[in-house]
């Protein structure tokens, strides 16, 4: 018997969301699922490369930062112009319902349900949704599964054996009206990051402007950390804490990439569920949608030919585009997040305008450019004399 689909995708977040779009747009049969009923907590910060490739409308955007603010353990403070572009700020709620939308337009069937688990008949997949209350459990089969489920992914859990869990950083934020012109110290166009041990022992805190709102957020490996009265206290830091609260809401964010990302069978991850954020920024929504463009297709590719090996593509694809800055960033959050005195020379690293338009570079357009040696080389003795500690505080 003919499954009812091509390609089951769970979760409609942005990595299943294009991942649908994409193989809907290809003329598959997609089923787009996703269990609803909670906004995604998230800065919403995203880069002018997921704008450009992802076809972002500007309605979209609440907020352009066209600055950052890095903040460093003694208080000192260094601004980093964009120069030319911004960083587009998104709100979720609204963010992830226009991508479903769209995969929606594009062809796919959107259903909202509660992922329980695969089962196999005849050789194929049987997604089994979670009946609600009295409900019976629903069935749906299907070619191949995309599970994109995000960080706490039981697509990755139940199907891919034998993969251990990835680390994370459990991240809070408070969704605060934005103060009053000039009522705290916040600018509607600039992101704010705090490199604070008070704030966060191993990772960072943030002000991200969201148009009416913003989010003032905290991100913590460490167990025990207490995120909220960090938050409470960076708020008191800022003046923010007069400001009304909207949400307060908690979410992890994986730091490294699975091992393997599909079951050698018939399913594939990507996003969250893959743990493809990037470590130091923390930055997981353009990660999350050009993982879902890697995994439509690899299944296109699967449904394609039949074989599971083209599965596979998919991590390899991603990792060649971005695996060398996943790598330098871990090696950054490693040793520049380890204490507060690392933490102040990377701020006062931060100064050199090099620096800032590399940092820009690679962070806008996704790419390390190799167009200026000198200035790398004058970076890389720069860094040697902070970490040898040579350079003055
Ligand atoms: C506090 C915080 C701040 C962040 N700030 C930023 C930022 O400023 N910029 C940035 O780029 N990244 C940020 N990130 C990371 C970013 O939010 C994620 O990397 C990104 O959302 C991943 O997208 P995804 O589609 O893989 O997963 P998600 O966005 O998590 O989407 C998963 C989807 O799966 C659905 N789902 C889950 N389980 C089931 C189930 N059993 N059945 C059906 N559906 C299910 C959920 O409803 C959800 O819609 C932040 C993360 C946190 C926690």
């Amino acid at each position: 018997m003919t499954p009812d689909f091509d390609c089951v995708v769970i979760g409609g977040g942005p990595a299943g969301a294009t991942a649908a779009t994409d193989l809907a747009r290809s003329g598959r049969r997609v089923l787009l699922l996703d269990r609803g009923g909670r906004i995604k907590p998230c800065g919403g910060a995203i880069p002018p490369r997921a704008i450009l490739d992802f076809e972002i409308p500007e309605h979209l955007l609440v907020a352009r930062a066209t600055a950052a603010r890095m903040v460093a353990p003694s208080a000192k403070s260094v601004d980093m112009p964009v120069g030319d572009g911004f960083v587009g700020l998104v709100d979720r709620a609204d963010f992830d319902e226009w991508l479903r939308a769209r995969a929606a337009l594009a062809g796919a069937e959107r259903r909202t349900g509660s992922f329980a688990r695969i089962e196999r008949e005849n050789g194929h997949p049987v997604v089994v949704l979670r009946g609600a209350r009295d409900e019976a459990e629903q069935r749906i089969s299907t070619r191949c599964v995309i599970g994109a489920d995000g960080a706490r992914s039981e697509v990755a859990r139940t199907e891919l054996t034998g993969v251990p869990p990835v680390p994370c950083v459990f991240a809070y934020h408070e969704i605060i009206a934005a103060p009053a012109d000039g009522s705290a110290d916040f600018d509607p166009a600039r992101c704010d990051v705090f490199y604070q041990g008070k704030h966060s022992p191993d990772f960072y805190a943030w002000v991200f402007p969201h148009g009416d709102t913003a989010s003032v957020g905290v991100g913590s490996a460490r167990k025990g950390f207490a995120l909220r009265a960090s938050v409470a206290a960076l708020r008191a830091q800022t003046g923010l804490d007069a400001c009304e609260t909207l949400r307060c809401e908690g979410a992890p964010i994986p730091l490294k990439p699975l091992k393997r990302w599909d079951n050698g069978r018939d399913v594939l991850v990507a996003g969250d569920a893959a743990g493809v954020v990037a470590p130091a920024s923390g930055e997981g929504i353009y990660y999350a949608m050009a993982g879902g463009r890697y995994a439509a297709e690899a299944i296109e590719a699967y449904l394609v030919t039949g074989k599971a090996a083209v599965l596979r593509q998919a991590r390899k694809r991603f990792l060649r585009a971005h695996g060398r800055v996943f790598w330098i960033l871990g090696i950054m959050q490693y040793f520049w997040y380890a204490n507060d005195k690392r933490r102040e020379r990377f701020v006062k690293i931060c100064e050199d305008p090099d620096v800032q338009r590399l940092t820009w570079d690679a962070y806008m357009h996704k790419r390390l450019v190799r167009a200026k040696p000198v200035a790398h080389v004058r970076i890389f003795l720069k860094d040697m004399r902070h970490l040898l500690g040579l350079a003055p505080a």
